[in-house]
């Protein structure tokens, strides 16, 4: 069974309590005897030098006199020759002192004679008793006399002394166990709940803190690396993620700007912490926004345009966020939905445009319809145009609708290309067989260059049909009577690159950007006497882009346009 810290501590203390009194109960018996002696050797040395005046003269009354002046003052005389020979003692009868050894060795008469007093205590075997000695040497040399004290007394008085300093210390030693006692408890017992708070019965209260404490360390730094690895996976996250994250603390101090967020704000500095977020990011939209969850604590999602370092339209959603010690700060996820709203106009001219383009050949089918209801198609004459001008728009609407099947059919990937090695001359061959009556009536030339030597192409025949086809379709129409269409090709790298060129009215240079665009049909004016639907080069772009090639517009006003697009090589 293990002791409690309780009992272990009152033990000790007690230990040094009892020691405490035991040594000082030594050393006051020890001091006391001492002072007890000393005294008792002051009046031996009094005594002994009015005694050493009265010693008779005479040597045959020597022994009555000792014996009498032994009684009086109540202790033990004896008289001694410078021999060491006792003359008399106050003790002995005349008898005995004749058969006494000779006391020229005792220490206190050696001292008497040859210092003038001595001194010494021992055991008497004579008297079977401690005794103090004090000798003096005796006019005319006479020898030395001696007085001796028992010293019973003062072992006496010394033994008393430290049976009432044994009461007191035991008394005094029962009053310290019970303070020791209370004591501790009183140290334990917060020591105790706090074991037990952590789930420990306790029988010693130290060991157990001490291995709780152990496990508890264990536990915190198992914690303590869990959270950096934590931290160290969030910041990883952070860092990767596309969308920007800017923190700021209570203060309005940034406290996190994750890569995005400083390559959207085009901010290179490395290390921001700290910086007042109105400092360094200077766009003010946003900083209403984290002002505003700052201030109100709630979250706020808005919609803003940066303006710096480049034009973007930002999704921003801004939240309080408690980062500890009581205090809110905001945590933003900006969006870059630049894209996202780029795409949604598309759309939504899309549907506009495509509504326009239907519309207006339908309102003018509805218009012929209904005036050769009205009895024109009585008049044959007339009617006949009518119905050639109803098969035109009929026609342009079914390319149209062709044309925006095909292009919705490319955007969602539900074309399949069946991709092979291709001759691209024996492809523009067949499409200038298809377009020679409509270069004839525009009064336009078409050139193919493309030599023999000219590697073969991997791609979609039907679908490189589709692109040469639309190209030399429009270098025809946007040509001018007496104009040229040339159909050339070169290798590069490893890829062909293949050009259509013509000598029509070209592109002005602000257009040439949208010219890939849906339903982008150039100067309007123009456009109306051109039939066409504006989806042609987009369905172009498409393709080329599905073949992993690329495509690009060079064109001079008045002068002429050039695409050239690139193949790969089979
Ligand atoms: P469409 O030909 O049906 O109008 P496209 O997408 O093929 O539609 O062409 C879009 C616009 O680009 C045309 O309306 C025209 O303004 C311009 N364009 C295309 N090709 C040429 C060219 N070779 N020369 C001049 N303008 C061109």
């Amino acid at each position: 069974m293990k002791l409690s810290f309780a009992k272990k501590l009152t033990a000790s203390y007690l230990f040094v309590v009892a020691v405490t009194l035991l040594f000082t109960g030594v050393f006051l018996s020890h001091r006391l005897k001492r002072s007890f002696l000393f005294h008792l050797e002051e009046s031996l040395s009094a005594q002994t030098k009015l005694i050493a005046e009265n010693v008779p003269a005479d040597p045959k009354s020597l022994q009555g006199w000792a014996i009498a002046e032994g009684q009086k003052v109540g202790g033990r005389i004896t008289v001694i020759d410078p021999s060491g020979v006792v003359l008399a003692d106050s003790e002995r009868t005349a008898e005995e002192v004749h058969r006494m050894d000779n006391h020229s060795t005792r220490p206190e008469v050696q001292e008497a004679l040859v210092q003038g007093s001595g001194e010494s205590m021992r055991h008497s075997a004579t008297l079977n008793e401690d005794m103090l000695y004090f000798a003096l040497p005796l006019n005319l040399k006479r020898g030395v006399i001696r007085f001796a004290l028992p010293v019973t007394e003062v072992h006496q008085r010394v033994t008393a002394f430290q049976k009432d300093l044994l009461k007191v210390g035991a008394a005094a030693f029962l009053v310290a166990i019970g303070v020791a006692w209370m004591t501790m408890r009183k140290i334990s017992e917060p020591l105790r709940d706090l074991l037990s708070s952590m789930g420990m019965e306790t029988q010693d209260e130290l060991g157990d803190l001490a291995r709780t404490y152990s496990t508890m360390a264990a536990r915190i730094e198992e914690k303590v690396r869990d959270l950096s690895r934590e931290r160290t996976q969030l910041g990883a996250i952070l860092s990767t993620l596309i969308e920007s994250i800017v923190a700021i603390d209570h203060q309005g101090k940034l406290l996190f700007l994750n890569p995005a967020a400083k390559k959207l704000f085009g901010i290179q500095t490395e290390d921001l912490r700290g910086r007042p977020y109105l400092e360094v990011l200077r766009h003010s939209p946003l900083n209403e926004v984290l002002s505003e969850t700052l201030s109100q604590r709630h979250t706020v999602q808005k919609e803003i345009t940066l303006h710096a370092p480049e034009e973007r339209v930002i999704s921003v959603h801004a939240l309080p966020v408690d980062y500890g010690q009581g205090q809110t700060g905001v945590l933003a996820a900006l969006h870059d939905i630049t894209e996202l709203r780029k795409l949604e106009t598309i759309r939504r001219d899309f549907a506009a445009n495509v509504s326009h383009e239907l519309k207006t050949p339908l309102t003018s089918i509805k218009g012929y319809v209904e005036t050769l209801l009205d009895g024109a198609v009585e008049d044959t004459e007339h009617s006949r145009s009518f119905l050639t001008t109803i098969q035109e728009h009929t026609n342009n609407l079914s390319r149209l609708i062709d044309d925006i099947l095909d292009l919705s059919a490319i955007e969602s990937d539900r074309v399949v290309f069946r991709f092979e090695s291709i001759i691209v001359k024996e492809v523009a061959d067949k499409i200038m067989k298809a377009l020679e009556p409509m270069a004839k009536a525009k009064k336009v030339s078409i050139k193919l260059n493309l030599p023999e030597s000219l590697p073969k192409v991997l791609a979609d025949r039907e679908k490189l049909a589709q692109i040469i086809m639309n190209l030399i379709d429009n270098a025809i129409k946007f040509n001018k009577a007496g104009g040229r269409v040339t159909l050339s090709a070169s290798p590069q790298e490893n890829m062909l690159l293949i050009k259509v060129e013509d000598t029509g009215r070209g592109i002005p240079a602000e257009d040439l950007p949208r010219v890939f665009e849906r339903f982008y049909r150039g100067d309007k004016s123009h456009s109306r006497e051109v039939p066409g639907t504006g989806l042609g080069l987009a369905i172009v772009k498409h393709l080329v882009e599905a073949h992993q090639g690329t495509i690009e517009v060079r064109s001079v006003p008045e002068q002429g346009s050039s695409f050239q697009f690139t193949l790969r090589l089979s």
